[in-house]
């Protein structure tokens, strides 16, 4: 079969919706899609009815309401269509079973919102979503909320986020004449990096099994400074793995689109058509899914950690965002004859990522992430804006007041509607941007590869909307639209303008710079999550109805509590494997060494190396032995602190400095054991471990 045969084969999509079901009810599902209006119960027995057979065609025996806590992953529970009719059984779905679930809810997360006693959760249908069929299971998209209504998972605050922006943005094109558009999303295109490295190697190293990444390893003879990784021709078998890989997200509609090799050795990335930021994330949590599955298909692991390997690239997930009409019409898009309203829209960006740096931040503060972010690695924990040279000369023009005058030799004066003509490339790309401008969409690079997107989205949604909301208010009542959309633009550019930064993010002048112009660098977790509870945000997120106030604190303590667990499960990871399988595996090598000297001495020889390489490893296993020490009795003592804000700074400054220094010496180890008593498979192996 081709790819258009088998594009969306497993999705109850538009299409298969329009075939299946009766007119009247797929116009009030196309209602309830496009408008969010509320489904009534009649209609939802059909829907059920309708998706049943279909399901059941392409040989599903169960269907689960598919949702995503706030673990990071998503969760499924089975339930068999069957329904016993005497001895016999049928197949049955009913509307009442499509529309609402009630999973256990006692054991996910939930940060304080629900007591253990109260177990009762519920998911409910996002029809915006197709359904799809997965493993023989139709899975149903669904938001996840507690007895009480709190959001429990990632995706309610998402789709309330984009009608916060959709009703503001709304709210702007009305100004500028736009009376039919009903609707303005957020779209999305994550491109996701990931690693790549042989089953047999994954499942010798209980760091990666249990945390995702080494915590040991010393640094490999070649790592990625010969550049010879990047865009190389793919490999056979990693080939083998994309292409299958493709064609299942396919049957699944997901638009697959890039492949490629990325910068360190064993790392990839596929990036797939952009998509409305609900569809786009449910995607890629499908994704990030199948690359496991399909991996393991292939007798590979997929490492989606933001650091598998310490001295080579992370791999983090671009998340291109822009905002678009239902009609399809990109409102980043400069176009040929673009004016203020693109203006407007960019400096409602450009105030709300000033404005909003740390909530942007705390969007993507993980254990893992802090391996990149303020870590030597792209991007910076500093969040700036990129917007290129062209834009830049707008900008400046604007502030100025002096008339424009483009490469293209247009020329543009405040006010009126002749922007140049923008292409694409008059600009040079700036890989090192935290968030850049690229021609007709902000690419924002701080998020972490295994993160669900749903996070950055929401909150970039909700800070976009505010300032929509703000210029709106002032354009409404303004009685010279023309003038107070100018002074708009203008005073936004002036007053946020220090966001803006085209230089090189990794440069050392930069973080002074960045301090003299008064922007937040958060270089960790820990650093950043505080700011999440700050006033200014709890209100932008509870004005806008994204999050309720106690939904935010749950939040907050979550990532705090997750942040703490992180670490500790690495810290007991390291000194289980240091205690079980690093000591015994040097006492071999010391008492192969030690015989030897003996038995040299009593032949009267020399064993000038012997001894010193002896000498070397009693050291280092000295300093090993107080490291470990030092570890081991951090972790039984505990922070002794109550809060849970008290307990991650514990983690961070004393467990995880621990770590670090036992690494340091478990590290030097390996380089002086012999290679066939070393316990782990080295670095080396693992990133070159698929040959061809
Ligand atoms: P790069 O050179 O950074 O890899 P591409 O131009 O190939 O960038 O696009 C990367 C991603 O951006 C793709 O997933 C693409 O679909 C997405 N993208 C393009 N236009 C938009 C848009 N308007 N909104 C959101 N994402 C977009
Ligand atoms: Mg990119």
């Amino acid at each position: 079969m081709g790819v258009p045969e088998i594009f969306g084969s497993l999705v109850f999509n538009d299409q298969v919706m329009q075939a299946r079901l009766p007119k009247d009810t797929y116009n009030a599902l196309r209602k309830t899609i496009s408008q969010g209006t509320h489904l009534e119960l009649d209609v939802a027995n059909v829907v059920a009815s309708a998706m049943k057979e279909w399901a059941l065609e392409h040989g599903a025996t169960h269907f689960t309401h598919w949702f995503q806590p706030m673990t990071g992953i998503t969760a499924e529970k089975h339930d068999s269509f069957i329904s016993p009719q005497g001895d016999k059984i049928i197949m049955e779905f009913s509307g009442k079973e499509l529309v609402r679930g009630e999973p256990d809810a006692s054991s996910f997360p939930s940060g304080g919102l629900r007591a253990t006693f109260e177990a009762r959760g519920y998911t409910a249908w996002d029809p915006t979503s197709y359904a799809f069929i997965k493993d023989g299971s139709l899975c149903i998209p669904t938001a996840f909320c507690s007895y009480g209504g709190q959001a429990l998972d990632k995706k309610t605050p998402l789709l309330r986020s984009m009608d916060a922006l959709s009703f503001q943005a709304l709210r702007i094109l009305r100004l500028f004449g736009d009376m039919t558009s009903k609707r303005v999303i957020t779209t999305v295109g994550p491109e996701q990096e990931y690693f790549l490295i042989d089953k047999e190697m994954y499942l010798k190293r209980p760091d990666i099994i249990y945390t995702g990444r080494t915590l040991f390893g010393s640094r490999p003879s070649k790592g990625q400074e010969l550049e010879d990784h990047y865009f190389v021709t793919i490999k056979p078998r990693v080939s083998a793995f994309m292409k299958e890989l493709d064609e299942e997200l396919w049957k699944l509609g997901i638009p697959v689109k890039t492949k490629h090799n990325e910068v360190a050795p064993a790392q990839h990335e596929m990036a797939p058509i952009f998509e409305s930021t609900n569809v786009g994330t449910d995607h890629n949590q499908i994704t990030m899914e199948m690359m496991k599955v399909i991996a393991a298909k292939h007798n590979m692991a997929c490492l989606l950690h933001e650091k598998p390997f310490a001295g080579v690239n992370g791999s983090g997930k671009h998340n291109n965002w822009s905002l678009a009409t239902d009609a399809g019409k990109n409102l980043l898009e400069p176009g040929d004859n673009p004016d203020e309203q693109f203006l407007l829209f960019l400096a409602a960006i450009i105030k709300a990522v000033d404005e909003y740096q740390d909530l942007l931040r705390v969007s993507v503060a993980s254990a893992g992430n802090d391996h990149r972010l303020g870590a030597n690695e792209a991007p910076p924990a500093i969040v700036s804006i990129f917007l290129g040279d062209e834009l830049t000369e707008i900008i400046e023009s604007i502030k100025s007041g002096v008339v424009y005058q483009s490469r293209s030799k247009a020329q543009m004066e405040l006010g009126t509607k002749v922007l140049p003509h923008f292409p694409k490339d008059t600009t040079d790309r700036n890989r090192t941007s935290p968030f850049a401008f690229t021609g007709n969409k902000f690419e924002f690079r701080m998020v972490g590869s295994s993160f669900s997107i749903a996070g950055p989205n929401f909150v970039l949604n909700t800070i976009v909307a505010e300032s929509l909301r703000q210029f709106a208010d002032e354009l409404e009542k303004a009685d010279d639209f023309t003038k107070a959309l100018s002074k708009i633009i203008k005073d936004a550019i002036v007053k946020h303008e220090r966001i803006i930064f085209n230089g090189n993010n990794y440069a050392a002048e930069w973080v002074t710079e960045a301090e003299g112009r008064g922007l937040n660098n958060y270089k960790t977790t820990i650093e950043s999550l505080p700011t999440f509870v700050e006033q200014k945000n709890i209100d932008v997120l509870t004005k806008h109805g994204v999050l309720a106030e106690e939904e935010i604190h749950s939040r907050y303590e979550l990532l705090l509590e997750n942040y703490v667990k992180t670490i500790n499960i690495e810290a007991l990871t390291m000194v289980d494997m240091t205690k079980q399988e690093i000591i015994p595996a040097v006492m071999k090598y010391e008492v192969e060494l030690l015989n030897l000297v003996q038995g040299k001495k009593s032949l009267s020889l020399c064993a000038q190396m012997e001894e010193h390489l002896l000498n070397k490893l009693s050291d280092l296993c000295d300093s090993l032995d107080d490291k470990l020490e030092t570890l081991d009795s951090a972790l039984v003592n505990g922070s002794g602190e109550q809060d849970a804000l008290g307990d991650a700074r514990y983690y961070r400054y004393t467990i995880f400095v621990a770590m670090s220094e036992l690494r340091c010496i478990v590290d030097q180890l390996e380089q002086y054991v012999a290679k066939k008593y070393w316990p782990y498979p080295s670095y080396g192996e693992m990133l070159f471990s698929v040959l061809n």
